[in-house]
């Protein structure tokens, strides 16, 4: 299948259901490099963790963050960022390959992710100079680690209602308020904080976005157990935390602007790895329904089926984007869509792995010890909330690709 003009095409690898993807001559050397590199280095323990962890699973934290600083180390996180803050300064298209390859050999899921993908993308296009030289090379580094502070319990999908106060006090904002649902919370060092500036100013206007240290006595950070029994997020109380007035993300007043270019920093080389993870679980999915007899059984075999049509349509979905991406090309309507799309095949695979394991796949170890599957179904609950809830993906959708009409607005 050619994808675009860079000759980057799919064919099988030979092996039944996986597939090797060729980006083309031009970065063949560098998936090679990559390749090798991930030989060498993806050993040990870092092996024995293969597939571990995920955007909201804290599982084997400490392995992972030294994995990462394997790849710091390597010369592999920031494969796209600019050489002056530390990064290789490489385009696009190695950013996926890179991306490809990790997910191809399953490496350890980043235990940096927050900062690499959404922080780091967000200072490199909204933040000043001296702003990135001080903050990218400890992200690259992995000596800071970052939680998003945008949530409040009255403004989640509804982040314009966020009521977390920010006052000038001399050469610093002193913040006061509540966030919560932060993923990571009790590892961050530091918090990019959305945050209400102008008192008198109502929903999107008068916000503003501050980088706030956590160790300081104003910072309080409770971690929140999660379903899969882990203190993956936290809640934070912000009570007359200091931060310096030039720790600004943007214009003051113009929170809302820095905030949605974070969250519209959603590209296909982030989703790939998600999509393979999902091929594996499919996969497992048939072996455990053939193991099980269940392929004899004509209702299951058109759930496996359809389950694995969905895996298929995520990785066509995805290679669209990324050739749309490399050819420098706004991505098609088929981007807005795949959020809501992944989310929920994930979740409807995750319920079938779980039934089709029968009774035993209900049964958890000791101290809430669960298995892979069981993990991954349960985190599966919250990918329809977190990134933007399913009603909220629907409402785009609706406006703007079907160009329905405006949900009301009070
Ligand atoms: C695992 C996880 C990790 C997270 N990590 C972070 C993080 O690191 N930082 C951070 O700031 N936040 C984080 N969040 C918070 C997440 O962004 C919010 O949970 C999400 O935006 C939904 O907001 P809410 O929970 O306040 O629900 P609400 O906005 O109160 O929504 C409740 C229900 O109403 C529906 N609804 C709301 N508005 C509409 C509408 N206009 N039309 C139709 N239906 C609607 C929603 O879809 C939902 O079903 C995380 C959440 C989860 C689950």
């Amino acid at each position: 299948m050619e994808l675009d003009g860079n000759g980057a095409c799919m064919e099988h690898d030979g092996k039944g259901t996986g597939m090797e993807l060729d980006f083309g001559p031009a970065v063949r050397d560098f998936r090679d490099e990559v390749r090798d590199w991930l030989a060498d280095h993806l050993v040990g323990e870092f092996a024995a963790n293969r597939g571990v962890g995920g955007p909201t699973d804290g599982a084997a934290w400490d392995v992972r963050l030294a994995w990462d600083r394997e790849l710091s180390a390597g010369g592999w996180l920031g494969v796209g960022w600019p050489q002056e803050y530390g990064g290789r300064g490489l385009g696009l298209l190695e950013e996926i390959v890179f991306e490809y390859e990790y997910a191809r050999v399953n490496a350890p899921y980043r235990a940096t992710v927050n900062a690499l993908d959404l922080l780091g993308p967000m200072l490199l296009a909204m933040g000043g100079e001296a702003q990135k030289r001080r903050f990218l090379p400890p992200i690259l580094a992995v000596e800071e680690l970052w939680g998003q502070g945008f949530s409040e319990p009255g403004a989640g999908s509804d982040l314009a209602s966020v009521r977390t106060r920010a006052e000038r006090d001399g050469a610093a904002w002193v913040v006061s308020g509540q966030k919560v649902w932060t993923s990571f919370g009790i590892h961050a060092d530091w918090l990019y904080v959305l945050t209400r500036t102008d008192p008198d100013s109502r929903r999107h206007k008068g916000l503003t976005m501050l980088l706030v240290p956590t160790d300081q006595p104003g910072v309080e950070i409770r971690p929140i157990r999660n379903l899969a029994g882990q203190d993956e997020f936290a809640e934070v109380f912000l009570s007359d935390a200091r931060t310096d007035a030039d720790l600004v993300v943007g214009e003051v007043g113009q929170g809302w602007r820095t905030a949605m270019a974070t969250l519209g920093i959603e590209r296909g080389t982030t989703l790939l790895p998600q999509q393979l993870t999902f091929e594996r679980e499919a996969e497992a999915l048939i072996g455990l329904a053939r193991e099980r007899g269940a392929l004899d059984d004509p209702m299951l075999r058109r759930r496996i089926v359809d389950a694995w049509i969905s895996v298929r349509i995520m990785r066509t979905t995805n290679l669209r984007t990324i050739a749309e991406l490399t050819a420098g090309r706004t991505p098609g309507a088929q981007a807005t869509t795949a959020k809501l799309y992944a989310s929920t095949r994930h979740q409807r695979l995750g319920q079938l792995a779980t039934e089709l394991a029968g009774p035993a796949g209900q049964i958890v170890g000791e101290d809430y010890g669960l298995d892979t599957r069981q993990r991954s179904f349960l985190l599966s609950l919250a990918e329809t909330i977190y990134g933007g809830s399913s009603e909220i993906q629907r409402n785009i959708i609706g406006e703007q690709v079907l160009g329905l009409p405006k949900e009301p607005r009070s």
